[in-house]
């Protein structure tokens, strides 16, 4: 029995050692998309960093241990210092650890709130806003509201690069049950992103891809809420819809098998609390 106990209590040490190393050892990267432009990676999130004759622009803070990072391996791509920060949403997994980069300007859309974990914005916007540094330009859409109040989408010239956050990846499904204020809304903001003039579409989560993947994720939920639809006026319940929603055009994207279950009951969940049902 001592010796049981003393092997458990020495697989939990390891357990605890493995998953401490793991945190310790994000996976932090910076990539180049186009130009000037690159991605940053912290594990499954990502930011835009954009480097201009006057300094860089960065899309995004993500979080403390991210931005700190970040700020001491520019180096790697430039000797510019960080003067810009834009944060394409509120929602802490995007847009904690802000102070960290040392921007002097930092840019949200008015529904912002006050002060972003701490960072108050020294400059808002309603609808849209082109901002111009060295050499670059940065035009800042209002998605409207849905996936987030304050959710922008940001295009990045001469590379024609939008940075778009949460609303939309190239060939990975909406997270989980599709949190927002509402998922017709959520459509919106993916068609309001189809409304902007760009070639490559560099999401905050997944991979790079191009405009056209916009027209996919649109068909995709649109296809989802259909089908969703079509079976609850049918009277067929949350757990049926899980299993006979199969969406396998979608069945190569990323997430497909641990978030289609989720995206339907969120559908389906949305659907029937906004009395589109009856
Ligand atoms: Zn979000």
């Amino acid at each position: 029995m001592k010796k049981i106990l003393t092997q458990i209590a020495f697989a939990l040490g390891s357990l605890l050692l493995a998953t401490t190393a793991q945190a310790q050892d994000a996976d932090r990267s910076i990539t180049k998309v186009a130009g000037d432009v690159y991605r940053f990676q912290n594990n499954f999130h990502f930011s835009l960093v954009t480097v201009t004759d006057d300094g860089v622009v960065v899309v995004d803070p993500i979080n403390s241990g991210a931005a700190t990072w970040l700020k001491e391996n520019l180096s790697q791509i430039t000797d510019k210092p960080i003067t810009h920060l834009i944060y394409s949403h509120s929602h802490g997994d995007h847009a904690s650890g802000g102070s960290d980069l040392g921007a002097d300007t930092v840019i949200a859309q008015a529904n912002a709130p006050e002060t972003i974990d701490g960072v108050k914005p020294t400059l808002r916007f309603d609808d849209t806003k082109t901002l111009e540094v060295g050499g670059k330009t940065f035009e800042m859409t209002w998605l409207g509201e849905g996936h987030g109040e304050d959710m922008i989408a940001v295009v990045v010239r001469p590379e024609n690069v939008a940075f778009i956050t949460d609303v939309a990846a190239p060939k990975r499904l909406p997270y989980q049950t599709m949190p927002s204020s509402s998922v017709d809304a959520w459509i919106d903001q993916v068609k309001k992103v189809q409304t902007l003039d760009f070639e490559i579409f560099a999401p905050a989560h997944g991979n790079v891809g191009v405009k056209a993947d916009t027209d996919d994720v649109l068909k995709y939920m649109e296809t989802l809420r259909a089908e969703v639809l079509a079976g609850l006026k049918a009277g067929k319940s949350v757990e049926e819809l899980q299993a006979s929603v199969t969406l396998d055009d979608y069945k190569d994207w990323i997430q497909y098998d641990a978030w289609r279950p989720l995206n339907v009951k969120g559908m389906a969940e949305y659907l029937i609390k906004a009395g589109k049902v009856n």
